[in-house]
């Protein structure tokens, strides 16, 4: 090729300037392809942040550098705390209250239990299966009726007739795969805390699978509550040596065939047990015994004796120390 015309180059730089002339064209172009789809995913994670009636969106979304799509965002109100904070549900207790947290797990396959569930007095924390149907519109009623969510993520028990449901984690499955089975529950419940088990009496148990769910966890700044469904999971102890937010189930406030009485007598071993050691968790189900004993005792809890808080409350407050299952914690899948 000439490169030269008389004594003057026509110049490496020109050619390279038409090099670059190319390969910008190629990358405008590749833009092109791509822009719309960056723009929907944009778009469809602002909605969900209007749904969930936030005013703050979550940390690290890339959509906040682009002032096209959010124009007016003042950087002095983004609040930067982690997510378990963020998302907090209000409540109030004085300076060394005991306090009790009451969480309802399985919520979300039945409208008519989700209704039940955030019509009780509260603030309680109500724990949601990721699968379910319509469960940004639920979560949404559940935050704005003051109570705290979590995410129920389904994990594999020890008896396989028992079935957590769609995109249950596995010991069998690949770090990549439980990464993303985790990831799709924690999108699906927006304005979440953190997450619980559901079920995972083989899954918790394991140190390596729960070490990875945890890190995950905490990369995202979500508390881990142990629902104990088998006393050797090692949640709470992996997640205390991570330095984690953490807490554990300390009663299950009913089973399957519990009627309204039994349930009313767990609740009031729950307070004992709060009074006694200034906290206590306890877990119930959307049964109708359960709701009808909650609805009877909730009104009448003296809350300047013992605080009713969200779990949150508690894992920031008490900086649980990891202990063995209570004389009453069932086993309950
Ligand atoms: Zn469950």
């Amino acid at each position: 090729m000439q490169l030269f015309r008389g004594r003057r180059p026509i110049g490496r730089r020109a050619i390279a300037g038409l090099f670059f002339l190319f390969v910008g064209g190629l990358y405008q172009g590749a833009l092109a392809q791509s822009g719309p789809e960056v723009e929907d995913k944009r778009f469809r994670i602002i909605g969900e942040l209007e749904l969930t009636g936030s005013t703050l969106p979550l940390a690290g979304q890339d959509f906040l550098a682009d002032p096209a799509i959010v124009p007016e965002i003042d950087a002095a109100r983004v609040d930067l705390r982690p997510a378990w904070q963020r998302h907090a549900a209000p409540s109030y207790n004085a300076p060394g209250q005991p306090v009790i947290a009451i969480v309802i797990d399985d919520l979300g396959m039945n409208p008519t239990t989700v209704a039940r569930a955030v019509d009780l007095e509260g603030p309680l924390t109500l724990s949601f299966l990721p699968y379910a149907k319509g469960i940004a519109r639920s979560v949404v009623a559940a935050r704005d009726a003051g109570h705290e969510v979590l995410a129920h993520i389904p994990m594999e028990p020890l008896n396989p007739a028992q079935r957590p449901g769609p995109n249950t984690l596995k010991l069998s499955q690949s770090p990549r795969e439980l990464r993303w089975r985790l990831s799709w529950a924690l999108d699906r419940v927006p304005g979440s805390v953190g997450i619980s088990n559901h079920m995972g009496s083989k899954f918790t148990a394991d140190t390596s699978a729960m070490s990875l769910v945890l890190a995950e966890v905490k990369q995202r700044g979500m508390l881990y509550l142990d629902s104990l469904t088998i006393e050797t999971s090692r949640g709470a102890p992996l997640a205390d040596q991570m330095g984690m937010p953490f807490l554990q189930r300390d009663i299950f406030i009913d089973h399957r065939a519990a009627d309204k009485g039994s349930v009313l007598t767990q609740l009031e071993k729950l307070k004992g047990l709060a009074l006694k050691r200034g906290y206590a968790v306890g877990i119930g189900h959307p049964h109708e015994s359960t709701f009808a004993a909650l609805e009877e005792w909730l009104p009448h809890l003296d809350q300047t004796q013992i605080a009713l808080v969200p779990v949150s409350v508690i894992a920031a407050r008490e900086a649980p120390t990891v202990r063995s299952l209570p004389a009453s914690g069932a086993m309950v899948e």
